[in-house]
């Protein structure tokens, strides 16, 4: 569009990765340098090691897929996450439609909600993160999106300060749906990483008790033990 053009010559494009500028008129805005060094999560990447093979917890969502290894894109979505750039999410959103695109997930699905954010992490953040991702997402794949799906009632610590058992405990019970019904739906769960599964399996439960028919999750980045890192993320 002309408006995107007049936008790339007033601020001119930078990779969403790193940062430098890019060429103009990209549609998706990485450099050179970062399309070679890309680390992606593999296909066959096993999402329910530390849930279900480790750990034994019961998995409740269908499927889900991420696109980059955390670590190649850790500075990125602190930006994102930590320093307002809100813009990264479109951008963010723009990547996991190409790269999901050929998934089947998205010809299956009736709708996408956001894992949803803590409310004091809201007030200091100012947005809400996951919600705004899974806006663009929605979006971009022409899907209903469902603001508020899931609601969360209990003020939890954020995961990234706790070990592996605890933010199982921490999310517990933590969620339940909001003002819409899920019943024979197909529901995609959004959230920017992902990391043992604990917050998104406890999502996918309470869409599976209200009734959704399947439940996957997409997620930019993914990080731990199913990667064969211990990152605290
Ligand atoms: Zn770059």
């Amino acid at each position: 569009m002309v408006i995107d053009y007049i936008l790339d010559f007033v601020f001119p494009p930078r990779c969403i990765i790193c940062g430098s500028l890019t060429g103009y008129g990209l549609n998706i805005k990485i450099c050179n340098k970062c399309s070679e060094n890309a680390e992606y999560v593999e296909n066959d990447w096993d999402y329910t090691y530390t849930l279900n093979n480790k750990l034994g917890h019961k998995v409740y969502f269908d499927g889900g897929k991420a696109v980059f290894k955390y670590k190649f894109v850790k500075k990125s979505i602190e930006r994102f996450k930590y320093f307002g750039a809100r813009s990264l999410g479109k951008e963010y959103a723009k990547i996991m439609y190409e790269y999901f695109a050929d998934s089947g997930l998205f010809e299956k699905a009736d709708c996408i909600v956001s894992v949803p954010i803590n409310k004091h992490r809201f007030k200091t953040r100012g947005y809400d993160q996951a919600g705004y991702l899974a806006e663009k997402l929605a979006e971009a794949s022409n899907i209903e999106f469902v603001p508020n799906g899931i609601i969360r009632h209990k003020n939890t610590m954020p995961q990234n300060k706790l070990g592996v058992n605890e933010r199982f405990k921490n999310v517990k019970d933590a969620f339940s749906v909001g003002n819409f019904d899920f019943k024979y739906k197909n529901v995609i769960i959004v959230d920017d990483i992902f990391t043992t599964g604990a917050t998104i399996n406890e999502c996918a439960k309470v869409l599976k008790i209200s009734g959704a028919n399947k439940v996957y999750f997409m997620t930019f980045a993914a990080a731990g033990e199913s990667l064969g890192s211990d990152e605290n993320v």
